[in-house]
């Protein structure tokens, strides 16, 4: 038999020891390389556009001058590393230990690997699963002669039981539930790209679906009654899972597996995710199934490249200097 792809040498393609081992000046230049691929680390004007520009640096910070524009920057202008306080070296760490987490990594563990507070540390993962999620951003899947599998996994609003049996209330009763409950909707592209999407019940997902899944899609799923909506729009394949995990041809199986990665993720790293963030974990790990066979090094080009087209954050650059003003 022979061995996966994982296993072998050629999965190895970066280190957290090669990045932690390069001087400032060459982790600049590595960055510059993954964030202006196009001129091979040139610098590219981050308003205009021009690649005509000066060196102006003078401190450890290299700093450009658009000979177009006039204006100066650096090479995290604009990009979701803007306003960084670490070294463009941590940085570097961080992409590595990230993308090497196949099943994610908890803001405290990378806190403690990089040695930065858990609110960085919380931050940073943060921007760099917004890296991720802007590869899939708006994009469809599927099309003539094409096959997605659509299937969803409910998570949070766990209510604790009480201790005493007779105080326990019936946890089942929309009642006596808190609202937290969501269901996360997977569409994946054999031999594609995976979609996903957080709503309240799969029910409210189906327009959702439409949207995303091109026309003459062949669609397979449970048979959930939920997906019989879908019926009208796709040719569709429904397998009865009380019976089979794939049964008649119909099989959901892939979408199944990206369950079990960001069950992974939910239970074995993160130990409870709030349902505000709920749906940029499911990309995280929607991106992480997609790539899962690539080299790490690949893997890290291509999130550097990401965090380079990412605009800076709205959400996250300067977050907790925001909360405490
Ligand atoms: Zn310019």
């Amino acid at each position: 038999m022979s061995q996966h792809f994982l296993l072998s040498s050629a999965a190895r393609t970066i280190s957290l020891r090669a990045v932690l081992s390069l001087t400032d000046a060459d982790a600049w230049k590595l960055f510059q390389r993954i964030r202006w691929p196009a001129t091979d680390g040139m610098p590219v004007c981050a308003k205009c556009g021009y690649d005509r520009c000066y060196d102006v640096t003078r401190g450890a910070t290299p700093r450009f001058r658009c000979s177009a524009c006039r204006k100066d920057f650096s090479p995290t202008s604009g990009t979701l590393f803007a306003y960084h306080k670490l070294s463009i070296r941590d940085y570097l760490a961080a992409i590595v230990l990230f993308v090497n987490a196949v099943k994610g990594i908890s803001a405290l563990q990378l806190g403690r690997d990089l040695d930065i507070s858990f609110k960085a540390a919380w931050v940073l993962c943060h921007k760099l699963r917004e890296a991720m999620t802007l590869e899939m951003k708006g994009a469809s899947v599927g099309g003539a002669g094409k096959t997605v599998e659509v299937d969803g996994m409910y998570t949070g609003g766990h209510i604790r039981p009480a201790n005493h049996k007779e105080d326990r209330i019936d946890r089942r009763l929309a009642a006596n539930q808190n609202g937290k409950r969501k269901v996360v909707v997977a569409i994946r592209e054999r031999g594609g790209r995976t979609v996903t999407a957080v709503f309240p019940s799969e029910d409210a997902s189906t327009d959702f679906i439409k949207a995303r899944v091109a026309k003459g899609t062949v669609v397979h799923t449970d048979e959930a009654t939920t997906w019989d909506s879908l019926r009208a729009r796709f040719k569709m394949r429904q397998v009865n899972h009380s019976v089979a995990y794939s049964h008649d041809d119909a099989c959901t199986n892939l979408a199944e597996s990206f369950f079990s990665r960001l069950r992974r993720a939910e239970w074995g790293q993160h130990h409870c995710i709030s349902d505000a963030y709920l749906n940029r974990y499911a990309a995280e790990m929607g991106w992480r199934e997609d790539h899962r066979r690539q080299p790490n090094g690949t893997l890290f080009n291509r999130v550097g490249a990401l965090v380079g087209q990412s605009a800076m954050s709205v959400d996250f650059t300067g977050r907790w200097q925001r909360k405490a003003a």
